[in-house]
């Protein structure tokens, strides 16, 4: 069986430039079949020799939050679905949000591994204001700049040993 990983979040945490660094050279497929209202990228990766499929979900990123609630519902679930894991993003810029809140909901009632990801931790100072997302209810969080690739390595660790 195929190992899939979809990162889920909302408009602008960083989901594309963290899609893009995995991929790094290889070339993203854009799925348009008929029934898939937005495009999904797809694209291979591997870490520490193990091949996987990456799934961007965020071809609907314009906007505000709000607008897109409906769609981003739909496209966590289409994710649930498909994915065999799922990185949730965040980010500490914008910090903890209602939509991030119901995100989190949905993804809760899978029974797939959930890595939680807080981005644009891109220096040690913003390491404290991350420790804003504990009040999810979680116990681990992946901080990471997905613009520098830190934190990159820690997360694909986990995901690939878990597969
Ligand atoms: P998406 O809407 O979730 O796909 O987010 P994008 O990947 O398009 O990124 C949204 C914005 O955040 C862009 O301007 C990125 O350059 C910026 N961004 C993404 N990752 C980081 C990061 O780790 N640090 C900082 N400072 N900016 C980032
Ligand atoms: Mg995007």
């Amino acid at each position: 069986m195929s190992n899939i990983v979809a990162i889920v979040g909302r408009p602008n945490v960083g989901k594309s430039t963290l899609f893009n660094r995995l991929l790094e050279r290889r070339e993203a497929i854009v799925d348009s079949t008929a029934g898939v209202t937005r495009d999904r990228h797809y694209g291979k990766s591997d870490w520490n020799g193990v091949d996987f499929t990456v799934i961007d979900t965020g071809g609907y990123d314009v906007g505000t939050d709000d607008i897109f609630e409906e769609e981003i519902r739909k496209q966590v679930q289409l994710a649930v679905d498909e994915a065999t894991s799922i990185i949730f993003m965040m980010n500490v810029e914008e910090g903890l949000t209602d939509t991030d809140q119901e995100i989190y909901r949905l993804l809760r009632r899978s029974n797939k591994p959930i890595y939680i990801v807080i981005n644009k931790v891109d220096s040690s100072k913003e390491e404290l204001p991350a420790t804003e997302f504990y009040q999810l209810g979680i116990d681990k969080y992946y901080t990471l700049s997905s613009a520098t690739g830190s934190g990159t390595g820690d997360l694909l660790d986990d995901i690939v040993r878990d597969f």
